[in-house]
Order: structure tokens, then C-alpha cells, then sequence
């Protein structure tokens, strides 16, 4: 299990986030279908370190982004990508 120190709320549980995707994922709304498709399903998958979006669904729905080991999932960092989404 992994611990995520949200920005908003401190330490919670891996289960009550949802993982969106890798920051090199993100598509420009004015990318051409061969570009999007490109970056979505052609990418590198290299070891060590990568920018992932996560989002704090069970909490403060609030969206982050880690930098996370790809081999060991020790979060390296994390900060926030927005404000907190609090009911
Ligand atoms: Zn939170």
C-alpha cells in the first residue's frame, strides 16, 4: 500500500485516490488524431521517475501531480495542481 501526503489533507491511503495519468500524457486540445494517439498509446515506458496526475477522489477531490519511482513507487514528491474541491 501506498501512502499519499496530500497537500490538502496530509497523509491518506493509496485507495482514496485515483490515478489519471503520466504528465507526458496530457493531449493538447488542438492535437491532430495521429499526435493524440501518439501520445496516449505510443509512449516510452522507461524505468526510474515520472510526473503522474492522481486525484484525491475519497477526500478533498482535489488533483495532484507525483513524482513517483516507476520500479519502487517511493513518491518523491508531490504538490498540488489546483485548489481542494471541499463539498
Ligand atoms: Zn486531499
Amino acid at each position: 500500500m501506498m501512502l499519499i501526503d496530500c497537500p490538502h489533507c496530509g497523509p491518506r491511503a493509496q485507495e482514496e485516490f485515483t490515478y489519471e495519468r503520466t504528465r507526458d500524457s496530457v493531449v493538447p486540445l488542438d492535437a491532430t488524431p495521429a499526435a493524440a494517439m501518439a501520445t496516449l498509446y505510443a509512449r516510452a515506458n522507461p524505468r526510474g521517475e515520472e510526473d503522474e496526475i492522481w486525484r484525491h477522489t475519497l477526500g478533498c477531490r482535489g488533483w495532484l501531480e507525483l513524482r513517483r519511482h516507476r520500479m519502487t513507487h517511493a513518491i518523491v514528491a508531490v504538490r498540488p495542481l489546483g485548489p481542494a474541491v471541499l463539498p
